[in-house]
């Protein structure tokens, strides 16, 4: 019988690919599910494309719209994503898991040496400034794009969810959430283009906040980690779902198939580098001034591609 470590995407997806082997299982999760959490709720098309056994309703999403004070890009997006709530997507995924045989734990958990773990970010040392997260859903006039506004270092994700909400989150600095006393509103009603998009919207639930986030490998790493649990890098490119799920069927695959912890993320690491490697210095360079009037002339699916794993039959060596 094999433990995962957190029942969210990476402990759900790992959960199925183990009951898809012929694997026994038992999740074990600290929370109640279902659950909001913080996440811009994009999920890459690839990411619904490795689930595929398990149906999930939620609104697609056809363009992209990158947007800063002066400049704007709008593209469409190679294959469409989905627009669908973590509230929905976590508990869809752990059903399916139960479903198949799989034993739940509703309590929290010590990663052991044999475990698949997927208890999502833990705090990293302090380095550099902090930063937090923040969402709340909306409801109103939607489109099918999604739209991300670009401040500094942080920025604004816009996009549809299911049933006609729409979902707003984003990273920000601390001290300029702080400015705002951690008021959701506040704070986007100090950001001009932000503040225009959203008038004739509703909040339909309080703002949630995470931090401080770090970006990075997991410092100290045990058992067979997947997910943010292993690495959490920047989520402006709405890739970070995809990694969960793939690195999670990974360290499945792992377990199964014998592979020392070493080996398994030595397998992740070849999946996620060279795209995080090249989101990272993308993040970076749309803070540079000009660099956004120069993004408009690269082709948005070249940008798009690159930020993103594409290949998920990594095998070990
Ligand atoms: C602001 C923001 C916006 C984002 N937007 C997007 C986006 O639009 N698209 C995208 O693809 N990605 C996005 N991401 C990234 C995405 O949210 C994560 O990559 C994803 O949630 C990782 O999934 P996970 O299963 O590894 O971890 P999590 O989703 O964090 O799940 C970990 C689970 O483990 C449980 N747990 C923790 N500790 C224990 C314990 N000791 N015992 C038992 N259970 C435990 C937790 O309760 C939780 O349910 C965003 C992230 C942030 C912060």
């Amino acid at each position: 019988m094999t433990e995962i470590i957190g029942a969210s995407l990476a402990g759900s997806a790992a959960a199925l690919e183990l009951l898809r082997l012929g694997e026994p299982v038992t999740l074990i999760e600290k929370s109640k599910f279902p659950r909001h959490k913080v996440c811009g709720e994009f999920l890459d098309a690839a990411a619904v494309k490795l689930l595929k056994d398990v149906p999930l309703e939620g609104t697609p999403i056809t363009e992209s719209a990158l947007i800063w004070e002066n400049a704007s890009k709008r593209f469409s997006l190679p294959v469409a994503a989905l627009g669908i709530s973590r509230y929905r997507l976590d508990e869809v995924l752990l059903q399916a898991a139960l479903s198949r045989g799989a034993v739940l734990r509703e309590e929290a958990a010590k990663p052991h040496a044999k475990a698949i773990v997927a208890h999502g970010r833990k705090p990293l040392s302090q380095r550099g400034q902090r930063l937090f997260g923040y969402k709340a859903h909306f409801k109103g006039p939607f489109n099918h794009a999604v739209e991300l506004y670009f401040k500094g270092v942080g920025y604004t994700g816009i996009n549809p969810i299911e049933d006609g909400m729409t979902n707003v989150c984003g990273i920000a600095r601390e001290e300029d959430l702080k400015a705002a006393g951690f008021d959701g509103d506040e704070f986007l009603s100090r950001q001009p283009h932000v503040a225009a998009r959203l008038q004739g919207l509703r909040r339909k639930m309080d703002w949630l906040f995470t931090g401080p986030l770090f970006y990075g490998p997991t410092e100290a790493t045990i058992g067979y980690p997947c997910g943010d649990a292993l690495s959490f890098v920047d989520p402006f490119t709405g890739s970070g779902m995809l990694c969960a799920v793939a690195t999670g069927q990974l360290a499945a695959r792992s377990v199964v198939e014998g592979f020392s912890s070493e080996q398994h993320i030595a397998a992740c690491r070849k999946m996620l580098l060279p795209a995080f490697r090249w989101s990272t210095l993308l993040r970076k360079s749309l803070t540079w001034p000009g660099v956004p009037s120069l993004a408009k002339l690269v082709p948005g699916e070249i940008l798009y591609k690159q930020s993103r794993p594409w290949n998920f039959s990594i095998i070990h060596s």
